[in-house]
């Protein structure tokens, strides 16, 4: 039985023909040979695994050739080309800067130069991440560098190609590698598959190329490593499985949940992913990188930096094209706020879902219990907003962290998210404000004037409700969006102790009898203004919170007795408080 070589080293390149994803640099390198025209120094730049070394010593090879072919390649069968290639020749001399950079490295070197070369032309000297060299032993270098003897050829190799000193580089020509393209691996593979009875998958081989991001010597090593697992029968499956890579499935079926707005189904695949041990940090950026090649995708002329095989490319544009521009700035948005938070958050799988929930709801209103989630529609990276307030005794916008301090102070709802929907315009109809975006959602929505149109579509894809509201439905809903938040004491008492009002067929007024329960209300307007709205079928439906001022003579306390009042009733109120960081003294 042959004894087995691993491909990295079998199929290492031994031509300038068969160096991969490096056409143009080879065929110069090959043109300069031919014509004679040799520099004495020469730099090769570029990521790791993408043939500088192979090159260096291809070169060494061919001006050392006794024979080489009429297109200008090295023999591989004289003499000197056998024994440069089984790496006894004292023709090449190989240093690795990394572990061997000080001055007697260096001195040796310069001392080999000396000694002319045997049955060739050139003593070639390559110097393998000569970044890495002191500085004591650049200088040693240098003068041997500025003035070799004629036979000597020295090629620098580097990763790192702005640590290389000026000095240096004004005596070197410059080669710069390019990262060899997942196509020309994924043809790499398949030919070394073909030669070695080895069954292969274009996807498989994708995703081996992609993991090896560049180097075709590490995706040498790890197309070994599945041939061997898989028994040389390479699929899109087995390759996965054996590098525990996420099938990019998942991610695809993620988007087409969050476009139809099932929130559920994007929650259980998560959970999925979650079950097969990937890490959550790894699954948003993963599903970022996903949404990025979309976005890239969506149009022709960036399609090409989308870099994937043509299946799967045709894959990405086809989800593309079922997604506004708008949407994908949003998601991104929110996995950017989602990976920010990720580090800090306590909880990071509930993070991660909430992401998920607010995802799945830039394009649908989400079915309860997901409708309770605040709703970002549209982008909401600008400090600048606008807010319209519909018409109201005072109409009054403020700060949601403010502490109210004028008695009379009611908190009044806005109009309907959707643009388009007007209410009628009253003595005191759009004030405008601006204002600092607090960390707290408020009742506002906010408006950023580049997306308005598309918001405006979304909109109009979203059916306008509006049915004859009852103050017998009004309460009942009421009712019940206090049993589903028993948790936000003040304001579930307030809301009992309210009495709402009907004082317009959409218009709604509730009275309370402290500015700590208003302020409550203002808390939790957005969500109990969509639910209304929502149980009521009515997208129009305002609501006012009041400050009754015959109750208030009553209970005239400070903001913080009250809470000290409110955390004697409700224990669980104090420790949430606790927990919150908030102060009641
Ligand atoms: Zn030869």
């Amino acid at each position: 039985m042959d004894k087995y070589i691993v491909s990295a080293r079998k199929y290492r390149p031994a031509t300038f023909q068969s160096v991969v994803g490096q056409k143009a640099l080879t065929s110069t390198l090959k043109n300069a040979i031919a014509s004679d025209r040799l520099a004495q120094a020469y730099l090769f730049c570029g990521p790791r695994g993408v043939g500088k070394t192979s090159c260096a010593r291809i070169f060494a090879k061919t001006i050392n050739c006794l024979s080489p072919t009429p297109n200008g390649e090295a023999c591989c069968q004289c003499e000197n080309c056998k024994a440069i290639e089984r790496g006894n020749s004292v023709n090449v001399v190989e240093l690795d800067a990394a572990s061997n950079n000080s001055v007697d490295d260096i001195r040796d070197i310069t001392d080999q130069v000396q000694t002319p070369p045997q049955g060739g032309k050139y003593r070639v000297f390559i110097i393998d991440e000569v970044h890495m060299l002191s500085s004591a032993a650049f200088n040693a270098f240098l003068k041997t560098l500025e003035e070799p003897p004629r036979y000597v050829i020295f090629i620098l190799a580097t990763t790192e190609k702005h640590k290389v000193l000026p000095t240096i580089l004004s005596r070197c020509q410059t080669y710069d590698f390019r990262r060899i393209t997942i196509e020309d691996m994924v043809d790499q593979m398949e030919y070394i598959g073909s030669q070695e009875g080895i069954k292969t998958d274009r996807r498989g081989l994708e995703v081996i190329a992609r993991k090896a991001d560049g180097a075709m010597r590490d995706a040498l090593s790890i197309f070994d490593q599945v041939a061997a697992s898989s028994r040389g029968n390479i699929t899109y499956e087995s390759t996965i499985e054996n590098l525990n890579v996420l099938d990019y499935d998942y991610y695809f079926r993620l988007v087409d949940s969050f476009r139809e707005g099932d929130i559920p189904a994007a929650l259980l695949t998560y959970r999925d992913i979650r079950a097969k041990g990937f890490d959550s940090l790894f699954f948003l950026n993963g599903l970022a990188d996903h949404i990025r090649n979309l976005m890239v995708a969506a149009d022709p002329r960036t399609a090409e930096l989308l870099e994937t095989s043509k299946d799967v490319a045709q894959r990405y544009s086809a989800q593309a094209t079922s997604l506004p521009l708008q949407w994908y700035y949003a998601a991104m948005k929110i996995l950017n706020d989602a990976d920010v938070q990720y580090r800090t958050a306590t909880n990071k799988q509930f993070l991660v879902e909430l992401a998920m929930i607010r995802l799945g709801q830039l394009l649908k209103p989400a079915t309860p219990p997901f409708d309770l989630v605040d709703r970002e529609i549209i982008p909401l990276g600008d400090i600048t907003c606008q807010a319209q307030a519909v018409p109201g005794p005072v109409a009054n916008a403020r700060s949601t962290e403010q502490a109210p301090t004028v008695a009379h102070t009611p908190v009044t709802s806005h109009t309907p998210a959707a643009p388009h929907t007007q209410t009628a315009p009253g003595p005191q109809a759009d004030t405008h404000i601006v204002r600092k975006r607090s960390g707290i959602s408020s009742g506002f929505r906010l408006r950023d004037s580049d997306t308005e149109s598309t918001v405006a579509q979304y909109a109009e894809q979203r059916k306008d409700h509006r049915e004859a509201v009852t103050i017998e439905a009004f309460l009942e809903a009421w009712t019940a969006f206090r049993n589903a938040n028993p948790q936000q004491h003040i304001l579930s008492s307030a809301m009992r102790n309210s009495d709402p009002r009907q004082t317009a067929p959409e218009e709604f007024l509730a009275m309370v009898g402290h500015p700590a329960e208003i302020q409550a209300f203002e808390l939790a307007m957005p969500k109990l203004l969509e639910f209304l709205r929502k149980e009521l079928r009515n997208d129009h439906l305002t609501l006012k919170v009041d400050i009754d001022t015959s109750r208030q003579v009553s209970k005239q306390i400070p903001p913080q007795e009250f809470l000290k009042e409110c955390v004697e009733k409700n224990p669980l109120l104090g420790e949430l408080l606790v927990k919150l960081d908030a102060e009641l003294s």
